[in-house]
This record gives C-alpha cells, structure tokens and sequence, in this order.
C-alpha cells in the first residue's frame, strides 16, 4: 500500500483552500497548500501600500446573514464596523446606491415614499406593455426611462461589453426598490472588513498549515498528487481536465492602482461610474473601508474587459451554454477514477460566483462531508 507524506494536498490557497487547510489541520490531518500566486488569500489578497490595505483583486466587502459563518470567521479577526454604501456619479451629479428614498430625492426631488412610487409608476408607465427580451427592455419596464439611463445601462453595457439590448433580461430579475433613506447596500445582519484587512483573517486560517506558494500544479502534477493521499482543488474545473470539452467563459477585470500624494480623494470606499464614457466602471479608495487617516491615499480603477488565458478569470458567465459545458465537466469529476482520489471546491472548481461567506459555508461542507 502506497504511504504518502500528506493526507490532505490542497491546491489553492484562496479562503476555500484556506478553511478546509484549518479544519483538516485541527483535526490532526497532515496537509499540504499549493498556490501558483506568490501570496496566499486567493482573490481576498490585500497589498500593503503606503500603509494602506489595498484589495489587490478588487473591492471586498464581508456580509453575512449565515450565524455560523459569522461565528466561525469571528474566531479568527474581528470586523470593523464599515457599512457599504457606494455612490453613483453620472455626468457629475452624484446618485446614492442602492435604489433608496435619497436616489429618488437626487433623480427627481420627491420626498415622501408616496411620492417616489407615483413617480416611478409614471416612469415605468411607457413600458408597461412590454414583454421584455433583453436587459435594455427589462430595465425600462421595471422601473423606467430616467433610473435606467442615469444609473443602470453606462454601467451595465461596460460589465459586460456589450450594449444592454444584448444583453438577456434574466441578469436583472427585479430592482431592489427601497422606500428608506437607508444607503446600506446589503441587506444581511453583518457586515464589515476584518481589523487588520483580509491578510489577518487568511494568516489565522494558516497558522501551522504547510504553504508554498509560487507553485503551479500543473507543472508537476504526477509529484505533487504522489505526496497525498487526496487532493482538494480549487482551480478551473475546465483546467483540470485540460480544456478537453472545451473553455467556460469568464468575465475578467484590470486595476490600475496609483498612489496619490493627499488625504483624501473622493471621500468614500467605493463611487461608480455609471455613464459609457468614463472607460472603467468604479473608483475604489482603499483607506476609507478601513477608516483610515494616513497622509496619502491610494485608488484603483477598475475595468472590466474580455477573458483570455492570460489574464484572471473574475466572474462567470452562466448561461445555458457555459452551463452545460459545467454539467459535463461535473459529470467527469464524479467518475471513480477522479473521485477516489479529488475533491473539488470553490468558485472556480464549481464555476459559480460566491460571496465569501458563500465560500466559507461551502468549505465547512465539504469538511464536515470529508472529515
Ligand atoms: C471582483 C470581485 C469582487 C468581490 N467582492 C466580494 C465582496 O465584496 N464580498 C464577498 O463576500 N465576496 C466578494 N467576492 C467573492 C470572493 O472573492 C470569493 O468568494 C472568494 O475569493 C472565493 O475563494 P476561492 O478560494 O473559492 O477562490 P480564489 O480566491 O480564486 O482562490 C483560488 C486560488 O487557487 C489558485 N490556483 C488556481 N489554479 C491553480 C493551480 N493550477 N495551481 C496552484 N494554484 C492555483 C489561485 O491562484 C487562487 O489563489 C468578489 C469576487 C470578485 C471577483
């Protein structure tokens, strides 16, 4: 019978990588994490720059509605106390988020909830006949010309790359309509970013868990998967098997982050861009989601663009034929020749986007199925 080194080799080092390293761990298992970046994290990295926590993978925020989750990352850090609230600036004139009594007192002056449902049924009212085929149409119908053209399709059209009447109705299923002066984006029991940033809360998930980073598993696979007994992957599930059905497709982003010799710079964590000129679609200011009050402060400029090979794969596109292809990929990860040895998790092994403490609540899954 084969001994190996490690019970457990975990290829990612993300926060799904990350827990189920801690659970194995705790439980006496030997584990062993792979990363090919040369930090470990995932997408929730932070950079250190200039004494300032920089979402290196774009902007992070931690909500939950889950108690466990809450309880379990609370083990680790704990939160400050940063509520989402972006801001939308359309030709200047800034707009808050999400669709609130204050949005609808910045489009249209109204000041009662009363008057902001009369004004948007008078808005939607051109549309109402319609049987919406596309993103353009579905917006309109829900709530009209004036919301739509401010604050939902510049913003939309550069996500996606395309215009809006290309893009299928199904991705806005309803307009979260809020009829407070509530600019809290989320609308879960717990919110905030982890004292210290998010490098306190991946640093703790690791402590004496075996780490090397800047190691790609597919450059050594037939070593790496001889020193353990199982394997946990958290990459591309289309990667693993070599592409060999074909690529599921990605939307990707690019930062451009600067350093900026002042104290403050747009005076939140997070203002969108909603109209098609500006090239990128939001300005991050990293010091504001952890109330900070250095001397200088650093921004990102977030745009969206294209997948390819060489650049990150954000966020998936779900549609009938992306999801198909997953359906076949997942059939081949349940064959016995893969299962006796892989297991597979994480946004990119199950090609769906997750929020964090989606993340966190499936790791602890499969832990509790595999431990
Ligand atoms: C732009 C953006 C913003 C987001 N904002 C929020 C937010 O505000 N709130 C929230 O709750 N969630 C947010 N999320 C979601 C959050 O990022 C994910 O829930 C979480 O990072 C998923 O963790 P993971 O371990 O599954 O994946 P990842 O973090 O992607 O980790 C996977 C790791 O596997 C490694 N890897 C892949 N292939 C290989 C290989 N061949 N060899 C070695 N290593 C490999 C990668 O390098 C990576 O480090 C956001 C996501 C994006 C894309």
């Amino acid at each position: 019978m084969a001994t190996f080194q490690y019970d457990y080799l975990v290829v990612g080092a993300g926060l799904f990588g990350a827990v189920f390293a801690r659970e194995a761990t705790q439980t006496g298992k030997r584990v062993l994490v792979i990363d090919k970046r040369c930090h470990t994290g995932g997408n929730i990295y932070c950079e250190q720059i200039a004494g300032i926590n920089v979402h290196k993978y774009g902007a992070h925020i931690f909500h939950t509605s889950n108690q466990e989750v809450w309880d379990y990352v609370n083990q680790f850090v704990s939160f400050n106390r940063y509520v989402n609230s972006p801001i939308a600036n359309y030709r200047g004139k800034l707009y808050n988020l999400p669709f609130n009594m204050n949005t609808f007192y910045q489009l249209w002056g109204v000041t009662t909830p009363d008057e902001a449902k009369a004004k948007i049924e008078e808005q939607r009212a051109p549309f109402k006949h319609l049987d919406p085929q596309n993103l353009e149409e579905q917006a309109l119908f829900l709530g009209g010309k004036d919301l739509y053209e401010t604050l939902i399709k510049g913003y939309t059209e550069k996500q996606w790359g395309r215009p809006a009447t290309q893009i299928p109705a199904f991705i806005i299923k309803r307009l979260p309509f809020r009829f407070t002066f509530d600019n809290n984006y989320f609308n879960d029991l717990y919110q905030g970013i982890p004292n210290g940033g998010y490098n306190a809360l991946t640093n703790a998930l690791f402590e004496g868990v075996e780490v090397r980073t800047g190691v790609n598993y597919f450059e050594n696979k037939a070593e790496l998967d001889g020193l353990a007994e199982r394997v946990l992957y958290t990459g591309k599930i289309d990667e693993f098997f070599d592409c060999k059905l074909g690529q599921l497709e990605y939307r990707s982003l690019h930062f451009e982050t600067e350093v900026l010799e002042r104290e403050n710079f747009q005076g939140n964590a997070v203002v969108n861009y909603t109209e098609k000129s500006v090239p990128y679609t939001r300005i991050l200011e990293h010091k504001h989601f952890e109330f900070g009050t250095q001397e200088k402060t650093v921004v990102t400029r977030e745009y969206p663009h294209e997948f390819s090979k060489d650049n990150e794969p954000y966020y998936p596109i779900n549609d009938n034929v992306n999801n198909r292809l997953l359906e076949q990929y997942k059939a081949l990860a349940n064959e016995p020749v893969y299962q006796q040895k892989y297991l597979f998790g994480g946004r990119l092994a199950d090609y769906k986007y997750y929020d964090m403490d989606d993340t966190i609540e499936a790791a602890l899954a499969l832990t509790k199925r595999e431990l």
